[in-house]
């Protein structure tokens, strides 16, 4: 049914596409047949200009031009006339070059961050009520063309003319010997790696918004469950999101001794139902019937709960759920597909994801995520689980959540605390330099970072947004009621501080702009958790106690334990979709399915007891979010990794500053220069194996 080339492949733009070692690109527009004459006289005539020195970054920034050149950017005259004196000859024009670009991009992506900022305000802010224009005005992004814009103009040309574009082998490889100009040089020239035709852009964001509606519709009407006998387990009007709801449903089971474990598996087995597309269709988002999860049976609803029926009138039966969980999954790996031949360096979404977006190799993702699973701690705090529990594990209980610390004050104590403290965000705002000065930070420096982070009040939860620039400003948001700031506000706001602190100083201190930020987001929200863990110091209230980081790092590395078979079973779908690339819906469900049993089977088999779940396929990431679990994982780890090494030292500020000068290296070089050793679970291995000693 799908034939793929047709597809992604228009006729007229056949683009011939080989990587040869070294990372050199022979990519060209087949239509341009007049390209390899041109670029071999260029290439011979660029060479006695400039030098049997310069040869072979004559040869790699022509051939990078000549990957991306198309049609329309000109024939074999422009091709000459503009690679004739954008070629940087000698080491001066390369510097003026290359600071150019640098000092003028700041500005550029600088002002664009500030006027998405300033059109979002109205959305963002708690500043009265929005109209419909103000969520137009914050769905605009002024940045959206300027990769287009930049190959028409062909400013992007001059980039791929005389930078490198590196390879993810090259820059864990190579960069050992880069200097930090290198290091700008190769962000730099990523910059341009990839030229997508917008009809495909247009296509992924397509097929995203499909799988995020068919998401955000899958809801279950809980009161409609009924066993055998037609008993409801479920309260009213409950309308749960899968996965989400579904799974804090069943975590809340634990703290219900009556009729916790019938709710937990009967919501495991609707999780089932979900996966294995056995579900009936018609209970899908549907208050009108009632369904036996476990018989199967639907009825017209015995009840009525909610008055609101969204898809009224359809069939009371049983016909399961078209396989349309994996159609949508399968339009989303579609639509990825399309990118491939437009991204020379990184071929696949998998590619993407690992060599771009994470920069940490596939092969050195899954070791770390198997050191978790196949741990000798695992069967373990498993021992532990089922001694809190008094039973043995069910497969639901990848979910279990009772390692929840008890704190030396309630929520309430700390409530008045807080709203005593910030009665307003200027409140906050003021105590800012005060409370950097607790984390060690200098006089000097908790002042200069609380001078470059405005604190304003959020209509949401709150977030932080940094500066795109050296001459702007982070904006902290926070929620503050009429009250003042509650717990649970505060400790978001330290949080969304810990983002803000990272974001001036990886800004504002750094060598090159274009090495400013950090690795990926792993890294700025393992910084943003060293300072929210540290929220209770920062009021001045005695920090957590020995056991309540016990009970807190086995807490995280069960959840660790969870989320590593995730990532597998999501890292395993795409490999398979990519082997089989004209699959159909049914063929991917029966292919899924295969993957979360192995996977279970592997790992948790061997320690709950039980064989062939499918539970682990139930994440709703897995459908819309295009290969992201892997994410939750190794921020765990990389976030442990920091705060194993902060630990115990007094002042934190200093170290973080030092860390976070490193900039947008790759993860490896960036660790080895905060911890001394590459990105790996050491850390949580380390904190869990001391909460396993101190466990009482
Ligand atoms: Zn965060």
């Amino acid at each position: 049914m799908f034939t793929l080339k047709g597809v992604f492949l228009p006729s007229i733009l056949a683009l011939v596409l080989t990587l040869v070692s070294g990372g050199q690109m022979n990519a060209q527009d087949a239509r341009l047949t007049w390209m390899k004459e041109a670029r071999a006289a260029l290439e011979k005539e660029l060479v006695t200009t400039y030098g049997e020195t310069q040869h072979a970054r004559i040869t790699q920034g022509l051939s990078q031009v000549a990957a991306f050149w198309r049609q329309e950017d000109g024939d074999a005259t422009s091709f000459r006339e503009f690679a004739r004196p954008n070629f940087a000859g000698n080491q001066p024009a390369l510097d003026v070059l290359f600071n150019r670009f640098e000092y003028l991009l700041e500005q550029l992506n600088g002002h664009m961050t500030e006027i998405g900022m300033v059109f979002r305000q109205q959305s963002d802010l708690d500043l009265g009520p929005t109209y419909p224009f103000d969520d137009l005005f914050a769905a605009y992004s002024p940045g959206a063309h300027v990769a287009d814009d930049f190959f028409a103009n062909k400013l992007a040309f001059v980039v791929l003319l005389n930078f490198p574009i590196t390879t993810l082998d090259e820059r864990l490889t190579a960069s050992a010997h880069w200097s930090r100009r290198e290091w700008a040089e190769a962000r730099l020239a990523q910059q341009f790696s990839k030229r997508i035709p917008a009809e495909v852009n247009q296509a992924v964001a397509e097929a995203g918004a499909i799988a995020d509606k068919y998401i955000a519709e899958y809801n279950i009407y809980m009161h409609h469950l009924v066993d055998a006998k037609g008993s409801r387990l479920f309260p009213p009007h409950m309308r749960l999101l899968s996965h989400w709801n579904l799974r804090d449903e069943l975590k809340s089971g634990y703290n219900d001794k009556e009729k916790g474990m019938a709710k937990q598996k009967t919501i495991q087995q609707v999780m089932e139902r979900i996966v294995t597309q056995t579900i009936p269709d018609v209970v899908v988002d549907n208050p009108d019937v009632d369904w036996n999860p476990f018989t199967n049976e639907v009825r017209p609803a015995a009840v009525r709960d909610v008055e609101v029926a969204a898809k009224s009138n359809r069939p009371v039966s049983n016909v399961p759920e078209p396989d349309t969980r994996y159609a949508t999954l399968l339009k989303t790996f579609l639509a990825s597909k399309k990118v491939d031949p437009y991204s020379p360096t990184a071929p696949t979404l998998i590619a993407r994801r690992f060599d771009e977006n994470r920069e940490i190799p596939e092969a050195a993702v899954k070791a770390m995520l198997e050191s978790v699973l196949k741990s000798p701690l695992v069967p373990k705090v498993a021992r532990i689980i089922e001694d809190r529990l008094g039973r043995s594990l069910q497969p639901f209980d990848i979910w279990y959540n009772g390692f929840r610390p008890r704190g030396q004050y309630t929520e309430a104590q700390l409530d008045s605390i807080v709203a005593r403290k910030y009665p307003d965000a200027d409140a906050y705002k003021a105590d800012m330099p005060n409370m950097l000065l607790k984390l060690g930070f200098s006089k000097e420096r908790a002042d200069y970072l609380a001078n470059n982070i405005l604190v304003e009040p959020a209509r949401g939860s709150g977030h932080a947004a940094g500066a795109g620039m050296r001459s702007a400003k982070a904006h902290l948001r926070t929620r503050v009621s009429k009250n003042g700031m509650d717990y649970k506000g505060y400790n978001i706001a330290v949080h969304e501080m810990g983002h803000n602190v990272e974001q001036t100083l990886s800004l504002n201190t750094i060598d090159h702009y274009f090495l400013n930020g950090v690795p990926n987001t792993a890294f700025t929200e393992a910084i943003a958790y060293v300072f929210q863990t540290r929220d209770l110091q920062l009021l001045g209230l005695p920090s957590p106690d020995a056991n309540n980081e016990t009970l807190d790092a086995l807490n995280v590395f069960w959840q660790t334990y969870e989320i590593s078979g995730v990532s597998l079973v999501d890292m395993g779908i795409w490999h398979w979709m990519y082997d089989h690339p004209a699959a159909n819906p049914a063929e991917l469900k029966a292919a899924t399915l295969q993957i979360a049993k192995d996977v279970w089977n592997t790992y948790y088999a061997p320690v709950f007891k039980t064989k062939d779940v499918v539970l682990l396929a139930i994440y709703s990431h897995i459908i819309h979010s295009f290969l992201y679990i892997p994410d939750y994982a190794i921020g765990h780890l990389i976030s442990h990794q920091i705060e194993e090494y902060l630990r115990g030292k007094q002042s934190i500020g200093p170290e973080i500053e030092r860390m976070v000068k490193a900039g947008s290296v790759v993860p490896d070089v960036w660790m080895k220069n905060a911890v001394g050793s590459p990105v790996s679970a050491d850390g949580m291995l380390s904190a869990t194996g001391r909460a396993l000693k101190s466990y009482k």
